[in-house]
């Protein structure tokens, strides 16, 4: 018995090996800093997952799931969809090594894959359809032999269950990835529109090319005097909105505040003492209000910082006003790790007695009920619940921030 055992072990290690073999022969890795592989140690039990946004010859997203000590890979063209109704194609390629998890920047040009690469989410993923007392491991070794693998992403960005259903066998075998209706399902929405910054870095696709190593550049370069500033606009990374969830009905009690949902256009204003853009969320637009714009970037100049605003855009007729509700960076100062209750505090600091033609920062109440009343009262859209405590989840549906319609 023993003897077979070790050979089994040896065997096992060495197929882990050679499962690397098409990646290393396709990479020189004098000139790539991509990792070699071989060393990065399995933490046993937990599955690791990464999606890398990868710009090479062609945009697609590289799915890697961890599998027998390596990251079983799929391009997938379109990258992954909340939408059960979409399903996308994902081109299973060649392993690749574990360390290759922590990759983002750039691949020379000429070098296979040449391009950016971006870590756009992380975590751990676990089968969903484990038999007896088989290990997670085996669960998802099994699925991928049949050609169905049913699995739960527990990711930064990218949660609840999907499946990988293989279409097409041979050299390249084709699969699809499509999310299960379950409560992180999303229809209608457009998760790689919407985040489009790294897990890692928070730079953007542009930043990394660059070799920037900084997320948010306020106007700390302009001098006292004023007229010279930097003009950090276009290369201020993009903060990918925290979604509301759902709900039926409100949550009740501390630590929850509430507020008007006016049904607007969500945007994320991106304020500098020069030039504000307004980033409406989804699909990337910019909407056109110049006036809100020119208003807002009035106050950085009386305030002498930049800033980033969450808020609804509501246009009637010609009258468009930004409904303030949160405060994401204010001057140096990031605000995403801080809870809900300090950066309404800073917002309300940022606005105090300053009146900005066409914004209004949102008004707090700690009557739900009542608000709710209000809501159906004065045609707004509904109300939003937000816990006190909450910290700002870029690009994730947040339990910290719940919204209820008008029934
Ligand atoms: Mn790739």
């Amino acid at each position: 018995m023993c003897p077979a055992k070790r050979k089994t072990g040896r065997k096992a290690k060495a197929a882990g090996a050679d499962r690397l073999e098409e990646y290393r022969r396709k990479r020189d890795f004098s000139r790539t800093r991509e990792p070699a592989g071989g060393s990065a140690a399995s933490d046993r039990g937990r599955l690791r997952f990464v999606i890398q946004k990868h710009a090479a010859s062609s945009l697609h997203y590289d799915l890697r799931l961890e599998l027998d000590g390596v990251m079983r890979s799929w391009a997938v063209p379109k990258g992954p969809s909340l939408d059960p109704a979409v399903k996308r194609l994902a081109m299973q390629v060649e392993d690749h090594p574990i360390e290759y998890n922590s990759f983002e920047g750039t691949i020379p040009k000429g070098e296979y894959g040449g391009g950016t690469v971006m870590l756009w989410d992380r975590g751990t993923f676990t089968p969903d359809e484990p038999r007896g007392e088989e290990s997670h491991e085996d669960t998802v070794r099994r699925g991928l032999r049949a050609g169905k693998l049913s699995f739960t992403f527990h990711g930064e960005r990218l949660r609840g269950s999907f499946a990988l259903v293989r279409t097409d066998g041979g050299e390249k075998p084709k699969w699809l990835l499509i999310k299960h209706r379950d409560a992180d399902a999303d229809p209608g929405s457009d998760i790689t529109a919407e985040v489009v910054t790294s897990v890692e870095s928070g730079r953007t696709m542009e930043e990394i090319a660059a070799g920037a190593d900084r997320v948010w550049r306020s106007n700390r370069g302009g001098r006292s005097g004023g007229e010279e500033r930097a003009t950090p606009q276009e290369d201020t990374a993009e903060i990918a909105p925290m979604r509301p969830t759902p709900a039926r009905t409100l949550p009740e009690g501390r630590p929850w505040t509430y507020e008007p949902w006016h049904g607007g256009e969500r945007v994320l204003a991106y304020v500098t003492p020069d030039r504000t853009r307004l980033v409406a969320a989804g699909p990337a637009t910019r909407t056109r209000s110049r006036a809100i714009a020119e208003q807002l970037s009035a106050l950085a100049r009386r305030v002498g910082r930049a800033f980033v605003l969450d808020g609804e855009l509501v246009a009637d007729d010609d009258d468009a006003v930004f409904h303030v509700g949160d405060l994401l960076l204010d001057g140096d100062r990031a605000l995403l790790h801080e809870t809900y209750a300090t950066r309404r505090v800073a917002l309300e600091k940022l606005f105090a007695r300053r009146r900005v033609k066409g914004v209004r920062v949102q008004a707090t109440d700690a009557a739900g009920a009542a608000l709710m009343r209000s809501a159906e009262r004065r045609g707004w859209a509904g109300v939003i619940a937000r816990r006190e405590d909450g910290t700002y989840e870029p690009g994730r549906r947040s339990d910290a921030v719940v919204r209820v319609a008008v029934h």
